[in-house]
């Protein structure tokens, strides 16, 4: 992706999701570790408790091993999600080894490391491990022939994943407030594994406003928000299937990754799964304004 020469790139506030969703993770697998520099030094978490210590330094590891061993593969950054227990799922990692996130990564940045990144317009494409949180979170609901419905849909890197995931016989649809990325996002997807399902029409990104969702192509089976919003949009609601699932970060300063099931008599159930740190869902004047 070319960064637009307007970005207020490195303004922007970060999708950094806190780490400690990561915190009481068990390798589901038994990989070797991979290489430590020599001299590590040893993690400077103070807390009392002891999973949230060791759970600390496994990233401060994986990190490390990304950003220092020149292992830039994004089979390698698949297959350490799946040591961290990130990603547990084969459908999911399938998924992310199909479609290649430096596709989608400003041109210069490092596609494979476990951060979010600017992507101009004060926004940025979220960590590889809070994609996968969200995917293995949706995997349920999205399934061959579903309808998905990406809010933010920002580089379109989500979107991409939910088209492989309902395929041609489903829906993937991205609503995008910034049409220079909604453009760049098209041009993304079209040099991915995703691109026949966007010719074809299963794949399609929008410009509009996200929180009054996609009439067009509900009810949706999944809806996922890239943004945080103040509150859930009730248009989302509204347009969320009995037996949907939406995923959305809720909050301002402090936000919960809310999970948000719509159950087959229309209540709904919500709980959070783990605190986040999002971009805000709002007006595109407010975002561009910073
Ligand atoms: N999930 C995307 C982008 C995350 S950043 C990715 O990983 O690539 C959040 C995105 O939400 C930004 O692209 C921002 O422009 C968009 N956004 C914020 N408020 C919005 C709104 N009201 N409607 C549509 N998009 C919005």
């Amino acid at each position: 992706m070319k960064m637009p020469f307007s970005a207020i790139a490195y303004g922007c506030r970060y999708c950094t999701p806190l780490k400690h969703h990561l915190f009481n993770i068990t390798p589901r697998r038994r990989l070797p570790l991979p290489p430590l520099p020599a001299a590590t030094p040893r993690s400077s978490c103070k807390l009392p408790n002891p999973n949230i210590c060791t759970g600390h330094s496994l990233f401060r590891r994986m990190e490390r091993f990304w950003a220092g061993s020149g292992i830039n593969k994004n089979k390698a950054m698949v297959e350490h999600l799946q040591h961290y227990g990130v990603i547990r799922s084969k459908k999911v990692a399938e998924v992310m080894e199909t479609i290649d996130r430096a596709l989608f990564v400003p041109d210069g940045t490092s596609p494979y490391i476990d951060s979010p990144m600017p992507i101009g317009y004060n926004a940025t494409i979220s960590a590889p491990h809070m994609h996968a949180t969200c995917l293995e979170l949706l995997e349920e609901n999205l399934k061959p022939g579903m309808h998905a419905l990406d809010v933010g849909s920002g580089t379109g890197y989500l979107t991409a994943c939910f088209a492989l995931m309902v395929g041609p016989e489903g829906h993937a649809v991205g609503v995008e407030h910034i049409p220079e990325l909604v453009d760049s996002s098209v041009e993304n997807i079209q040099k991915s594994a995703a691109a026949t399902l966007l010719k074809e029409g299963s794949l399609s990104v929008h410009v509009g406003d996200g929180r009054l969702g996609w009439p067009e192509f509900a009810p949706y089976d999944t809806i996922h928000v890239g943004a945080a919003a103040p509150e859930i949009p009730p248009a989302l609601i509204e347009q969320l299937k009995p037996g949907g699932r939406m995923v959305i970060p809720v909050g301002n300063i402090f936000q919960d990754l809310k999970v948000v099931d719509k159950n087959p008599d229309g209540s709904v159930s919500i709980r959070s799964e783990t605190s986040v740190r999002y971009v805000p869902l709002t007006s595109r004047e407010a975002q561009l304004r910073g």
